[in-house]
């Protein structure tokens, strides 16, 4: 392990570069040079491959930045190819993942190419439903660690002559508890001059971090935005979102209700279908009373199995039928089919693998809590705990 503490290349702003090049007594045009190489199809991890910067640039380039703050990445590759999850290791030996997925051209959809990246390594949130909440937190990305996941992904589309269409912020972490970070991502992203991918094209997914939400409202639209409701119902929400013991879900759903009108975008509402749990008449009704008129669309996800829960996805018949709820109140709705659950795609996964599994007294325990804490909320019972510790009020 590693005491890294050079910054990543990819986390400069174009001033920071012109700045730096200008401190090297090189003139303006080796900026430039630089930036092509950390950006064109997914640019380069070793400064000895810019062939056109002389080599002592090159080596003060070496001296003062990582080329690449993503390493080791371990491919899974599962729906014969369509999907393709990277484990990666960063310099003080945290993993994170990335999945790409590949959606063929159909009808008059062009293909597409997206990738699925992590804001944080673990995430404080706690949602017992997903892998990486069972991880707990680890720290904050650094902007090169998020914009190196894709970088990364460009390298292997290129030799496909292929590029990345579209990324969305649903992997391991909670964006807008790293908001800044996540920011200057996206902004390196969007840039014409370094990632260029266009900002309608980025989605970021928030479990509802209110103050988040009414930060991004202020700087106007910057992306999509995505949000984790998964219960209408603040009984069961405490329970499959713990942030709602904090920032309940009439708070969210207004902060998003505001970003809409706002910012003229549509809000994606995430709700991950969990046998049993949250898929009941009720919590369909519940939803559809919640968003009744809202400029808004729901995804319905199936639940990926996590190993530490005792829950399952709803049966496809159950989902079609809370969809018809939403749709007759006049919401749209999408069912989606989750890809790569062979390769463990759900947020997470893999690096649960590799954290090694808890003991199972453990999970036996867990599975209990969870069993007994939802028949409660299903009753209508609020919990009695606090929201999870390290997620403070800031945005
Ligand atoms: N922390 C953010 C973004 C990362 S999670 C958030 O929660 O929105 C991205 C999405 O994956 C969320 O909607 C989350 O609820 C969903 N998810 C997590 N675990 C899952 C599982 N086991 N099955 C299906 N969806 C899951
Ligand atoms: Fe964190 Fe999102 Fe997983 Fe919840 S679903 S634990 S907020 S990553």
């Amino acid at each position: 392990m590693t005491t890294e503490t050079r910054p990543g290349l990819s986390g400069l702003t174009a001033d920071e570069l012109a700045a730096w090049v200008t401190t090297q007594g090189e003139p303006s045009f080796r900026a430039r040079q630089i930036a092509d190489a950390t950006w064109k199809d997914g640019g380069v991890t070793d400064p000895g491959e810019i062939r056109t910067l002389p080599g002592a640039l090159r080596e003060a380039l070496a001296r003062d930045f990582r080329l690449d703050t993503v390493h080791d990445s371990e491919l899974r590759i599962a729906d014969g190819g369509l999907t393709e999850k990277a484990l990666h290791r960063l310099d003080d030996g945290q993993l994170i993942e990335s999945v790409l997925m590949h959606y063929p051209a159909r009808g008059a959809s062009r293909e597409r190419h997206t990738l699925c990246l992590s804001s944080q390594a673990g995430c404080a949130v706690g949602c017992p439903f997903c892998a990486t909440g069972e991880l707990g937190f680890g720290r904050d990305l650094e902007t090169a660690e998020i914009v190196d996941q894709a970088r990364h992904a460009a390298r292997r589309l290129a030799t496909d002559g292929k590029r990345l269409t579209n990324i969305v912020f649903m992997g391991m972490g909670e964006p807008l508890l790293n908001l800044d970070r996540v920011l200057a991502a996206v902004e390196a992203l969007n840039d014409p001059q370094r990632f260029g991918l266009g900002a309608r094209h980025i989605t970021v997914s928030t479990s509802g971090v209110v103050p988040g939400i009414r930060r991004l409202t202020a700087l106007g639209p910057q992306f999509t935005l995505a949000v984790s409701l998964h219960a209408a119902r603040d009984a069961l929400r405490d329970v499959l979102v713990p942030l709602n013991r904090r920032w309940p879900v009439a708070e969210v759903v207004d902060a998003a209700r505001d970003h809409a009108r706002v910012t003229g975008r549509r809000i994606s509402y995430e709700y991950t279908m969990i046998g049993g749990v949250n898929d009941t008449d009720l919590d369909a009704q519940a939803l559809a009373d919640l968003l009744r008129g809202d400029h808004a669309h729901v995804n319905l996800i199936p639940m990926n199995q996590v190993a530490h829960t005792p829950w399952q996805a709803s049966p496809m018949p159950v989902i079609e039928s809370f969809a018809a709820v939403l749709m007759d109140a006049g919401i749209s709705t999408t069912i989606r089919r989750n890809r790569g659950q062979e390769v463990g795609a759900a947020c997470g996964q893999l690096a649960a693998e590799r954290a090694g599994e808890p003991p199972a007294p453990a999970v036996a325990r867990r599975r209990e809590r969870l069993e007994l804490e939802s028949a409660a909320a299903l009753r209508g019972e609020r919990s009695e705990e606090p929201a999870p510790a390290m997620v403070g009020s800031e945005g």
